[in-house]
């Protein structure tokens, strides 16, 4: 097969993921690493984050890894603290984590859930964001992870989907707080096969409805998200901000 030469959008800048140790996440870190970026992995379980890392310098990436469990305060301030102290600055912020404890119906949700899906998919990411923007400068860009969950939020997964519509919201509230050095943009995937995707796209029956309701008869790779995400946070896109982009192969969001 042809070697085909990558872009090198990201060279000498400094990009930060969250939830990056595998899945959507670790695509991201590992493309941005391959466009040139500085790239700053965690998640929450150091064996995580140690593997991930010897995978991304492997492929020759300069990387480095830190313990981050989004919802604690002093593993959100270590993890921009160690960065500035490596690398000086932030260009990059990618906000990946989310989780869906429950598939019970909103009226049956319990508080504590609301709580939970609240404070780590849309709260921690404001509040990384405060501890992050002063080190973010001219030309930076951050780029939020909703899900095209948020559009339709599914009756399985309801509170989580309506945790990712505020994510919309947050995309153009803190792109106007942060303009005009600073972008803010969005990307919304379909499905896409994940650990966080295995509870239902690994029933079978499922999985081909999901496929299905694609126009292009296919679920989404990690791949296929993380180069919507670089181009977003890449000057490819530097006159957009306070979009979502839908990358779901065409299933229906909105027009
Ligand atoms: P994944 O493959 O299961 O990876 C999840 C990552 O998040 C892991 O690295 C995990 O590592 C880390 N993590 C989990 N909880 C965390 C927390 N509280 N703080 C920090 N890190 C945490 O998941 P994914 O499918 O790539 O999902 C990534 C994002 O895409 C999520 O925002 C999800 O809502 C969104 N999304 C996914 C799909 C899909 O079909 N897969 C569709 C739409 C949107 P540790 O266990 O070490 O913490």
């Amino acid at each position: 097969m042809e070697k085909v030469e990558m872009a090198k959008r990201f060279q000498g800048k400094v990009a930060v993921v969250t939830a990056s140790t595998q899945g959507i996440g670790l695509g991201v870190a590992e493309r941005l690493g391959l466009e040139g970026a500085s790239v700053v992995i965690s998640s929450r379980k150091q064996k995580n984050v140690d593997e991930a890392v010897e995978k991304l310098k492997a492929l020759g990436i300069d990387v480095i890894g830190i313990i981050c469990h989004v919802s604690n305060e002093q593993h959100r301030k270590n993890l921009i603290d160690k960065t500035v102290e490596k690398y000086g600055r932030i260009d990059v912020f990618v906000l990946n984590a989310a989780v869906n404890p429950s598939a019970t119906d909103l009226l049956k949700t319990k508080e504590s859930v609301l709580d939970k899906l609240w404070e780590i998919n849309v709260k921690s990411s404001i509040l990384l964001m405060q501890d992050a923007a002063p080190h973010m400068q001219k030309g930076s860009s951050v780029v939020f992870i909703s899900s095209i969950a948020g559009y339709q939020p599914p009756s399985a997964m309801a509170m989580y989907g309506v945790t990712k519509t505020a994510l919309l919201g947050l995309t153009k509230a803190l792109a106007a707080e942060m303009a005009p050095d600073t972008r803010v943009n969005c990307v919304a995937p379909g499905f896409v096969p994940t650990h966080f995707a295995q509870a239902f796209l690994g029933n079978d029956t499922v999985r081909k409805a999901l496929e299905g309701k694609t126009l292009l008869n296919r679920l989404g790779t990690t791949g296929n998200m993380a180069a919507a995400i670089a181009f977003l946070a890449s000057d490819d896109a530097s006159y957009i901000t306070g979009e979502t982009l839908v990358v779901a192969g065409g299933m229906a969001s909105r027009l």
